[in-house]
């Protein structure tokens, strides 16, 4: 079995306020970690403080160097990655791969090769009569200690890969895993020894949400990823030590299909970002709407190409192309959804209920005459179902994509490339993809992030290492007069030439 090797580690650390880990596709025990206290965590966040100072010294090109070593570290424990990622999760070999360890590596090539520039002094020129010759830069400062909070659906690349960023601004960190999918966190761990990062540079708090509440408490800079619910929490701990943050929330993806669209390509896309590992990504698709005149076509393709979908206990590459469902709570909000759904007049084409016998699989389900009273429309389901609703033309879809609390990614699919991009414009969500879904977030440079209620902030791009930063602005005089002329004592004579240069700057009596 692919954890054994956490086993022995996790059972000293364990005591008597272990976390017990399964494997979702088989029910079995795979693991215990230890549930941290707010003292531990108090004392892990104390490490890390006094490690920052020197990490932060060693320079970009130090640090990058050792992050290239953990990026060559996982390639070359791929093979163990993947097998932690496959247990604690139920996902396939493939899903790890892809969504995980390809996005990882890249993004520590990203970072290693872009935070120097991001980071640069950036220098300013002066706007204003009483800055002139001044010489002025913002230069970005790490926070200190980065407390990242992760979600179960991608153990490494929505925890460790936001840690990246952070660590590359000059922070320590310490990253609480979620308590259903920690071991992959702690072979990270491994992994940054490994490459030579310096002794608590980067640390690991596992534990359940009062594990989490705690690292709020400790740190100076929080990174949250995870359901909306959650977010509103931390935000309001946060609140009480004015402790900035940045969420990474729930979704509730739309797709659009407009009558013109490549069918073959955007049902392709709708079965694969529907239903890649077990539909539990935020950015999965969770609701279609499709013009009417294709919408026959469409859900006939979307339903053959759903019955052949193989799932399963994920064995080796290429067994299966659908998992397990992570966390045991979840199956219940899909049959609900589900449930719900057919309740109010949906029909169930494809799949529908758990599956039967060991470990624990929902059927990839396709719905039909869906509409907005039915929860699988409004609430993120988080699991492999696909409601497919008809619509009247692209207004009406329009209108219905933007009629939700959420704003996480989105995709638009036409020929017609120019509509394509004015509709997609009109679209409330931090993404939107034409002919394509969420491969944005492959794309380093491009923010990720989400609007309303799918978070705060973004990950990827210059900003999104810029949050792990405090702006700092410097304004040097190199030489100045004894007293400026502005500065006391007020005189009526002065006032009156300022009050003239303040005309003369905005004349205010010329037309606009
Ligand atoms: P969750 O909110 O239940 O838990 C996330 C993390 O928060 C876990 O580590 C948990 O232990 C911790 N936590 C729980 N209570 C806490 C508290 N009071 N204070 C601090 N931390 C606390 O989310 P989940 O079920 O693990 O993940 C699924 C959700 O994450 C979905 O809604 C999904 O859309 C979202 N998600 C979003 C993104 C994104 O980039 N927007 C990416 C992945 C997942």
């Amino acid at each position: 079995m692919a954890t054994v090797e956490q086993q022995p580690q996790a059972a000293q650390n364990g005591g008597g306020n272990a976390i017990a880990v399964e494997n979702p596709a088989t029910g079995e025990t795979i693991a215990h970690v230890p549930n941290r206290s707010a003292d531990e965590v108090a004392e892990l966040a104390a490490r890390a403080r006094r490690a920052q100072r020197g990490w932060e010294a060693i320079s970009f090109d130090g640090r990058a160097a050792i992050m290239d070593g953990m990026r060559r570290w996982l390639v070359r424990n791929r093979d163990r990655v993947i097998r932690t990622i496959v247990d604690e999760t139920g996902k396939p070999p493939e899903d790890a791969l892809v969504a995980e360890l390809f996005i990882t590596t890249d993004e520590i090539k990203f970072w290693n090769k872009k935070a120097k520039k991001y980071l640069a002094d950036e220098k300013v020129r002066p706007n204003s009569l009483f800055t002139l010759g001044k010489k002025m830069y913002v230069r970005y400062r790490p926070y200190g200690v980065v407390g990242v909070i992760g979600p179960w659906n991608y153990p490494l690349s929505n925890s460790f890969g936001d840690c990246v960023p952070a660590l590359m601004a000059g922070n320590t960190v310490v990253l609480k895993p979620s308590e259903v999918t920690p071991l992959t966190a702690l072979l990270c761990e491994e992994g940054m020894r490994e490459a030579g990062a310096p002794d608590d540079v980067f640390l690991v708090a596992t534990g359940d949400g009062a594990t989490g509440a705690a690292v709020v408490d400790a740190v100076d800079m929080v990174h949250f990823t995870g359901s909306t619910r959650t977010g509103r929490k931390v935000m309001q701990k946060a609140a009480e030590t004015l402790t900035p943050v940045t969420l990474e929330l729930g979704g509730k993806d739309p797709m659009i299909v407009l009558s013109d669209a490549d069918l073959e390509r955007a049902a392709n896309a709708a079965v694969w970002h529907g239903f890649m590992n077990g539909g539990q990504t935020c950015i999965s698709v969770e609701r279609v709407y499709v013009e009417e005149p294709v919408y026959d076509e469409f859900v006939s393709k979307i339903v053959q190409k759903t019955k052949a979908l193989r799932q399963g206990p994920p064995g080796a590459p290429g067994s299966v192309d659908i998992g397990a469902v992570t966390f045991a709570p979840q199956s219940d909000i899909i049959e609900r959804h589900v449930n719900d759904a057919v309740e109010k007049g949906a029909r169930v084409v494809v799949g529908g209920k758990r599956r039967e016998g060991q470990g624990r699989f929902f059927e990839p389900t396709v719905l039909v005459d869906v509409d907005h009273s039915m929860q699988c429309m409004t609430e993120e389901t988080f699991g492999p179902t696909l409601p497919i609703m008809k619509v009247r033309d692209a207004e009406e879809a329009l209108k219905l994509a933007n009629d939700t609390r959420y704003g996480l990614s989105s995709s638009l699919w036409t020929k017609d490339l120019g509509r394509g991009e004015e509709l997609a414009n009109r679209i409330e969500a931090g993404a939107t993809c034409v002919n394509d879904i969420n491969t944005n977030y492959a794309a380093t440079d491009l923010p990720m992030g989400g609007w309303k209620e799918s978070g705060m902030g973004v990950r990827h791009s210059a900003a999104g290492i810029r949050k792990y930063c405090h702006g700092h602005s410097v304004l040097v005089t190199r030489v100045g007069p004894k007293r400026e002329i502005n500065y006391f004592p007020y005189k009526r004579g002065v006032s009156k030439a300022l009050d003239r240069v303040l005309v003369m700057l905005h004349r205010p009596g010329r037309p606009k």
